[in-house]
């Protein structure tokens, strides 16, 4: 596609972020190019822009950075099968290896080659993504996109829930942030019994 994009940039090692004209990303042969339509702001992205121990840590800028976001599809790979342009997508935010012995036999949440969209690599807070397709989530074009962007935190709220048994049980769901309150939704659906709001 070429040509340059909005994209805001976590441009040094400190505080804070800015708002640049980048290259809009080329895709690999494997990849999807995604107009970004609704970013959501994650714990994450806030630790990154404040520049904590953790960000120090993990984090090398200058890159854009971003996870959660909802859009549309406006350039796919030639190998890529399972997405097509104009697609309302979201995206699964680990990116793994798909060859380690993890990766191989199903466990690829342990991948120790895991990158993570916008921590490790180039992410969302712009006008376009590009991404393995295989992260790629459709989303059903009836979701309106800044809940569609919320895609991936709930994955989370999901696979918390879903991490013990609880149908037929009380649960206590401590901290009613999104996650939290998605957690509640997640549980009741799961057929729990016991609900005090
Ligand atoms: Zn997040
Ligand atoms: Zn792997």
């Amino acid at each position: 596609m070429g040509g340059k994009m909005k994209a805001l940039v976590k441009h040094k090692a400190g505080y804070g972020a800015e708002l640049q004209w980048v290259d809009i990303p080329a895709i690999k042969s494997d990849e999807v190019l995604i107009k970004v339509k609704v970013s959501s702001i994650c714990g994450t992205d806030v630790h990154i822009y404040t520049w904590d121990d953790w960000s120090k840590s993990r984090v090398n800028p200058p890159y854009t950075f971003g996870h959660e976001f909802a859009g549309e599809v406006v350039e796919v790979g030639n190998e890529v099968k399972n997405v097509e342009v104009g697609d309302f997508v979201s995206a699964e935010t680990h990116i793994v290896c798909g060859r380690c012995p993890q990766c191989l036999t199903g466990k690829e949440h342990i991948c120790r080659e895991t990158k993570i969209i916008g921590v490790d690599t180039h992410g969302c807070f712009a006008e376009y993504v590009a991404l393995p397709a295989k992260n790629i989530w459709k989303n059903d074009p009836l979701i309106p996109f800044d809940h569609a962007s919320l895609q991936e935190p709930m994955g989370n709220a999901v696979q918390t829930v879903l991490s013990g048994e609880i149908v037929g049980k009380s649960v206590a769901i401590i901290g009613c942030g999104p996650i939290g309150l998605m957690a509640v939704a997640v549980a009741k659906a799961s057929g729990l019994l016991g609900f005090t709001p």
